[in-house]
Formats: C-alpha cells, sequence, structure tokens
C-alpha cells in the first residue's frame, strides 16, 4: 500500500485550496484522488462562480470571502487569467425588502462597498426594464411588488471557475503533488493508534486513526486525510459515525445566447466597464448573470422549501419555465418567450444552521464541506484553514491578514453568524 504524508479527497476547489496551501506550507508527498476524471468536475466545475465584496453582514462570511477574492484579485493582477469580471451585482428591493434589509445597507453605503439607486435612477440607466407592475395580476400573483430601489455593489462579480480550477491544478503539478482520478474513495478504515493485535480492532476503547483509504484501484495509506468531498462527504463520514453537519440540494442554471433585443444586456453604461447589465438579483426570486465573453445570461433560482434534500444531477426544463421565466419576464420583458439553449444542475453542500462552511478535525483527518452557494468565493481562506488544522496550529492567517481562530469553522467553538442579507 502506497503511503503518503497526505492525502486529499475531492479535486474541487476546497481539496485543491487545502493542497496547495499544505505543500506551500509542509511540503511532503501529497495525493489528491477524484472519483471524476479531472479536477473540479463535481460541483465547482457546476458553478456559476459569482463573488460578492463588501455586501455580507455576517462576520465570518466577509472575512472569508473578501480575503478570497482579494488572493483572486492580485492573481489576475499578476497575470493569471482567471477570468474575472468586476461588473457588478444589483439587487432590486421591492418596499419589505428594502425595509427588512436597512440597516444592512446603511452599513454596506456607510463602508463605502455599495450605493443606493432609486427605482428613477435605475428606470432611467435601463430603461427596457420593467419596475412598476400597476395592476399587472400575474405579477400579484408571483408575489412581485414595484421595485423601490436597488443597491449596486460594483466590485462583485464572476470569475471563470474553469481557469482558477486550471491554475491551482498546474501549480500543484509543478510542485509534485500526485492526481488520481477515476478513483473512487469506497470506506474509510479505522485502525487503532496503538494495535494490540486484537482481531476486531479497533476496540471502541482504543484510539483511532483512518488506517487506510480503500479506492476502487487499491488502498492508499496517509499520514494525515482531508475529506473534501462535497456533497457526497456524507457518504464517507456516516459509516465512520462522524457528523457532516451538511445535506445536499440541488441547484439548477440555464442558459440563453443573447441575441437580438438580449443584446441590450451587454449595451449598458454606467454600471462597469464592460457594458453590461450587472448580476442581477430579484426581490424572493431568480437572479439573471450575465457572461461577457460568452455573450449568454445565466439564470438561476435557489428554491427552498419544497426542493428535497439529496444528490440530484438532473437539471428540470419545468423549473425554468414555471419559476425563473414568469418573474424574470416580468422584470425583463426582452426575455419574452426566450428558451435556455443549455442547463445543468449541481448540488450545494448546505450547512443547516448557518450555511457556512464547516472545517474540523477528527483523528488524523480534517473535513472540509459545506460550501454552499459560495464555496468559490471562500476557497483561499478554506484552504488555509485546513493547513492550519492539519498543522495542529489554533488560527488561520487569510490572504489579507487576519488571523482566525479555526474553532469558528469547527462544530465546537464555532462562530458563524447567519447571513441576514439574503437575495
Ligand atoms: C449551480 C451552482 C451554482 C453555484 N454558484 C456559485 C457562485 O456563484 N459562487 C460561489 O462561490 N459558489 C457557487 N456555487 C457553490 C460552489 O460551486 C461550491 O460551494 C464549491 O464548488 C464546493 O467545492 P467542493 O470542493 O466542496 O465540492 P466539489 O467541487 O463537489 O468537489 C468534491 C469532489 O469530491 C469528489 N468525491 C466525492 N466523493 C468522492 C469519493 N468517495 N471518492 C473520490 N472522490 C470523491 C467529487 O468527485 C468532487 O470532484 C455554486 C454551486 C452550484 C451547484
Amino acid at each position: 500500500m502506497e503511503r503518503y504524508d497526505l492525502a486529499v479527497i475531492g479535486a474541487g476547489i476546497f481539496g485543491l485550496a487545502s493542497a496547495y496551501h499544505y505543500v506551500r506550507r509542509a511540503g511532503g508527498k501529497v495525493v489528491v484522488l477524484d472519483a471524476l476524471s479531472g479536477p473540479g468536475q463535481g460541483n465547482t466545475g457546476r458553478s456559476v462562480g459569482g463573488y460578492r465584496k463588501g455586501i455580507f453582514t455576517s462576520n465570518l462570511n466577509r472575512l472569508l470571502s473578501e480575503s478570497t477574492v482579494a488572493f483572486f484579485e492580485d492573481l489576475q493582477r499578476s497575470g493569471v487569467d482567471l477570468g474575472m469580471h468586476p461588473i457588478g451585482y444589483l439587487i432590486l428591493l421591492d418596499s419589505e425588502a428594502l425595509e427588512s434589509n436597512s440597516a444592512a445597507i446603511e452599513e454596506f453605503v456607510r463602508k463605502g462597498n455599495a450605493r443606493v439607486m432609486g427605482a428613477d435612477e435605475l428606470g432611467s440607466m435601463v430603461p427596457w426594464m420593467k419596475l412598476r407592475f400597476g395592476d399587472d395580476e400575474e405579477a400579484q400573483l408571483l408575489g412581485m411588488r414595484d421595485v423601490e430601489a436597488a443597491v449596486f455593489s460594483p466590485s462583485s462579480g464572476y470569475l471563470d471557475v474553469e481557469k482558477l480550477v486550471a491554475h491551482y491544478y498546474r501549480d500543484l503539478l509543478d510542485k509534485g503533488v500526485e492526481f488520481r482520478f477515476g478513483t473512487t474513495v469506497k470506506r474509510l478504515r479505522l485502525s487503532p493508534v496503538i494495535s494490540i493485535g486484537h482481531p476486531r480492532e479497533p476496540l471502541a476503547w482504543q484510539a483511532k486513526r483512518v488506517g487506510a483509504i480503500e479506492t476502487d484501484n487499491g488502498d492508499v495509506s496517509a499520514e494525515n486525510v482531508v475529506v473534501a468531498a462535497g456533497a457526497w462527504v456524507n457518504q464517507l463520514l456516516d459509516p465512520l459515525g462522524i457528523d457532516s453537519h451538511v445535506k445536499p440540494k440541488k441547484r439548477q442554471v440555464f442558459s440563453v445566447e443573447a441575441r437580438g433585443e438580449l443584446a441590450k444586456f451587454f449595451d449598458v453604461d454606467g454600471f462597469n466597464g464592460h457594458r453590461s447589465m450587472p448580476m442581477t438579483f430579484v426581490p424572493r426570486g431568480p437572479y439573471v448573470a450575465p457572461r461577457v465573453r460568452e455573450r449568454a445570461l445565466w439564470l438561476g433560482y435557489s428554491d427552498d422549501v419544497g426542493r428535497p434534500w439529496g444528490i440530484d444531477f438532473t437539471p428540470e426544463e419545468s423549473f425554468y419555465y414555471d419559476n425563473i421565466y414568469p418573474m424574470v419576464s416580468k422584470i425583463f420583458p426582452v426575455l419574452k418567450d426566450v428558451r435556455p439553449t443549455s442547463m445543468w444542475a449541481g448540488c450545494y453542500s448546505i450547512n443547516t444552521i448557518d450555511e457556512n462552511p464547516i472545517v474540523f478535525r477528527s483523528m488524523n483527518m480534517v473535513v472540509a464541506t459545506g460550501g454552499s452557494g459560495s464555496g468559490v468565493m471562500k476557497c483561499d481562506a478554506i484552504g488555509r484553514a485546513v493547513t492550519s488544522l492539519l498543522l495542529g496550529e489554533e488560527e488561520f492567517v487569510l490572504y489579507t491578514g487576519e488571523r482566525v481562530p479555526v474553532s469558528w469553522l469547527g462544530i465546537r467553538g464555532r462562530r458563524a453568524e447567519p447571513e441576514s442579507f439574503v437575495f
């Protein structure tokens, strides 16, 4: 059985960022195992790659994402093309959303991270957008009220996740990290730390460790193991009696080509240097994410109650027609009769208490999961937290220099306030 200093299970963005920081700090013989055929082919590859800067209320969200985005920005500035497009986030607000978020919005504006646009200003910048629904019965049925204002966050945007994955992958190969793709981990086999040669070891009273990683391509053994298996994490942890505190939930994205009238999304002055509409969020509804290079619009909607937990990668075309289309076509009438040209589904791994990632240590294993809908924009911070836990440190240092106790991301000592600015 081949022995490593570190085995990382999962070549998604959490596994890659973990290996990236570990090899930089500790070196050694590292292997990354993944069931799929290449890096970032799980939920990372299904991500929209949106990042939010300066518009989180939760301290932990702010620390994890802002430091990670600062890392992306510096990387991009240094010449690594991550396909970053700071086209901005435009969060539309009806009277209810405006009132319930007023304190948060005031704070974002005070810090200079966002500005509030009134409906008149928005209407004059984007005259083809509909903000008032008058006595439109269909809009009322959809629960849509007049848009009173919008929060515009100019430094938020999106990046090309494939490019970020490629950067990590190349770097890790250069550093001598081994990758084994098409390798499914079937079971983590426990061993006693000190064996007494009993046939049913490890016994309840014995200190334990992950002694072997059983895969469909033979066993692997490592001094330390990182489980970064995303939405599949429970398949590995449940048999060990360890709770990951996350559950998977399906999320879908529908892409439309921005032809004809839809070209208007890329002909708007005043938001960003690309003359593109920002990523736009409908109150309690779907979002529209313009893709500048692809000249496409990506549309999605994070449905909650009624959407079962579970792993499911089948996109439902009817979800677009029943849920996304009716709302977005009210706000953007140019979307009328527009059909998606492609669609895909992935799974968020959601920590059901605060929706922030979970990173904890058990035995010689560190678990990093719960990326939910913001794992990409937090990956650098998570890689640092994992590495600090592996090295026995109580704090990790963010890219931007702040020190954060690793326990804040764990189960005991967790300090992850739920986000209150949700859209
Ligand atoms: C539709 C969608 C849109 C999203 N949009 C955004 C966004 O705009 N911004 C943002 O920041 N985040 C977004 N996210 C969330 C983000 O993609 C995730 O939080 C992040 O990719 C999670 O990374 P991960 O490494 O934990 O999981 P994954 O990328 O899923 O990686 C886990 C890996 O583990 C492997 N694996 C699992 N079990 C085993 C096993 N037993 N043996 C071997 N390998 C195994 C899998 O093959 C997989 O490659 C989105 C997610 C989805 C689904």
